[in-house]
């Protein structure tokens, strides 16, 4: 269930149960039907009114199955559109916190991370570019999500600045920055100590030769 303390339209309901739409917060109803919230849109959004009166549960003209099926992806995209700018208000980035405290984008992949929840990143603002990423507040990197499901998943309808507006919403968040490296180490000891060993060792051979070599010089000398 999203975190929310409006009751949603069941088309929202619907559509945040789609596979791979946990990641979207419920955007307040409130929010949505108040048109302001909604400047500019209409240009980026192909059948905006029927995408809109669906989304709100207002349409009521009987579609064929084409217009439908075009409304119906209109309507996605809307409410992706309209979930970009929502998570970046003062609610939205509360209710996306929760969501972060609950776990429910899941946690970093990096085992020294030891589990810590992350959140969903875009690479870019430009919708239909990229898929949704996650970010780690502790590692401050971004990786690809666990399951291929969040491969359809546009990630501007997350934004770039999301975990870190998050962050600054709200601190108690913020994790300690990761102290523990990994260190990597072939039969217990460090790569690159291993190397400078090698090194060591192919020095003290060279040496041995020369010596070797300059002896033998001298007792051909001496002959
Ligand atoms: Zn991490």
């Amino acid at each position: 269930m999203q975190n929310s303390s409006e009751s949603e339209t069941a088309w929202v309901d619907w559509f945040l149960s789609l596979k791979g739409n946990d990641f979207f917060c419920a955007v307040d109803e409130d929010y949505i039907v108040d048109r302001f919230n909604l400047t500019g849109l209409n240009t980026e959004v192909g059948h905006f009114r029927l995408a809109y009166e669906l989304i709100t549960d207002s349409l009521s003209e009987h579609l064929d199955a084409d217009l439908w099926n075009a409304v119906e992806k209109s309507a996605r995209h809307l409410y992706g559109l309209i979930h970009a700018r929502f998570v970046l208000t003062t609610r939205g980035l509360l209710l996306v916190g929760e969501m972060m405290r609950a776990k429910q984008f899941g946690t970093c992949p990096r085992t020294l991370c030891n589990g810590q929840a992350v959140l969903p990143i875009s690479l870019t603002d430009t919708p239909g570019s990229k898929s949704v990423r996650i970010y780690c507040p502790r590692c401050q990197d971004i990786y690809n999500p666990s399951s291929k499901r969040y491969s359809v998943v546009d990630g501007a309808y997350f934004t770039t600045s999301l975990p870190h507006l998050v962050m600054q919403q709200c601190p108690d968040l913020l994790p300690a920055p990761a102290s523990e490296r990994y260190v990597p180490k072939i039969f217990g000891f460090k790569v690159h100590s291993i190397a400078k060993m090698h090194r060591k060792q192919d020095e003290f051979k060279q040496l041995h030769c020369d010596h070797i070599m300059s002896q033998q010089f001298k007792s051909n000398l001496g002959n």
